[in-house]
């Protein structure tokens, strides 16, 4: 029978790859299951846990050297491609346009990698789609840490030792964790305002209670597939001012401003900080992209002038729990793709198999990131 590998994530990330709950679905589809011993510890499931779905428990090589598929959520170390079986499957958030070191170590050794980061945005594959699970976790979490270090009270308050007004909060780019962030900050009391080029999330952002900030003559692409696409120098101008004039009237700004392949976008300039509240606190989503403030430091607590910055890159790791239970259920729905009454069928016509895939039979699946390396190689 088939193994699926569950491997434990490296030190400072606390999710698992799949809960005993998912654990418990594989084998009844036919599949023996090994999870390295303590992989789901940080995320609060045991080996007992994993166990007690069926599932056994081994050191992370016996995993390695034994599995026919091996899920993570971070991509997978040389040292630990080099002892998979040739022609095993992965799964995880590969990022092989970032590193393409990984897509050689994925060839050499005829591992068939499928980076889930990569899956097409289609209505087929919402719920198989691990980036807008994750951004739902990082958007709810970012305005609960903004709230905890803001010196003030996010609802209004009415009460005998007077009256305390709500706090403001602007959020820029209202994709999956930007709404998200709109609920949270909406259901703690605050007062919403959201900033996107993309004007198609005006009503989404108005329906869930915020007010949506426009900025005339932005470049909104059909043929982006519902992205965002680099703006022309005007109109970045014209909205640094129209975010200039708003921030400096909020107490808490959440930014999570991407452009899919390319550096964020910076909204929030040092002179904006610097005419901010003091006391005003900056959650920005997009520090490990360069951030949508020029002062954001990736994984770092910046204060400047009273401004706190926080760059928190890996929000969903702070709540592992439900992070990693709307991962595992998101590789589940993936795996039913081709996994079936215990065999594995890859079947490279289904659209969403081989959008996902980047390296079968030694060969580069992906043609973005096919071009991508010759051109490297040129
Ligand atoms: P993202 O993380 O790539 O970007 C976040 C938001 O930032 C986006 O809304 C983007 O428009 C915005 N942004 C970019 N540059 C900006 C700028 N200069 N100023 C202000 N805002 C800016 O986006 P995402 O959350 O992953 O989602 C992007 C789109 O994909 C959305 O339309 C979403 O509904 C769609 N989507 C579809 C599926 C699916 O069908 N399977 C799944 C997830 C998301």
């Amino acid at each position: 029978m088939p193994i699926i590998g569950i491997l434990k994530e490296s030190e400072g990330e606390n999710r698992v790859a799949a809960l005993p709950e998912i654990t418990a679905q594989l084998v009844k589809m036919g599949f023996d299951v090994m999870v390295e011993n303590g992989a789901g510890e940080s995320a609060f499931a045991s080996d007992e846990d994993y166990k007690s779905q069926g599932a056994k428990t081994a050191d992370k090589d016996a995993v390695l050297s034994s599995s026919d598929v091996v899920l993570k959520i971070n991509s997978f170390t040389k040292d630990q491609i080099s002892k998979l079986k040739s022609g095993t499957v992965v799964l995880a958030i590969l990022q092989p346009f970032f590193n393409t070191e990984i897509v050689y170590h994925l060839l050499d050794r005829n591992i068939t990698g499928f980076s889930l980061e990569t899956i097409p945005r289609t209505t087929r594959a919402q719920s198989m789609d691990v980036l807008s699970s994750q951004a739902t976790v990082a958007g709810y979490k970012a305005v609960l840490l903004a709230a905890s270090n803001l010196p003030k009270f996010f609802p209004m308050f009415m009460t005998a030792a007077g009256s305390i007004t709500p706090a403001k909060v602007l959020i820029l780019g209202a994709g999956v964790a930007g709404l998200q962030a709109i609920s949270t900050a909406r259901r703690l009391g605050g007062v919403v305002e959201a900033f996107d080029t993309r004007s198609a999330v005006k009503e989404e952002v108005q329906s869930l209670g915020a007010k949506f900030v426009e900025v005339e003559g932005a470049k909104d692409e059909a043929s982006a597939g519902g992205y965002a696409v680099e703006q022309a120098e005007e109109f970045k101008q014209k909205q640094r001012q129209v975010i200039h004039d708003h921030a400096v009237k909020s107490n808490v700004i959440i930014t999570t401003a991407q452009i899919p392949g390319r550096k964020a976008p910076v909204l929030i300039t040092k002179e904006t900080v610097a005419a901010m509240k003091n006391g005003s606190v900056i959650v920005d989503l997009a520090a490990s992209t360069g951030g949508n403030c020029e002062l954001t430091k990736n994984n770092e607590t910046v204060i400047s002038g009273g401004v706190k910055i926080i760059g928190n890159s890996n929000l969903p790791s702070t709540v592992p729990f439900d992070a990693s239970k709307m991962f595992g259920k998101n590789v589940l729905n993936f795996l039913k793709l081709f996994l079936n009454e215990g065999k594995i069928n890859l079947n490279f016509e289904d659209d969403l198999v081989k959008g996902t895939c980047i390296t079968h039979n030694k060969e580069i699946v992906n043609q973005k990131l096919k071009e991508l390396i010759s051109g490297n190689q040129k």
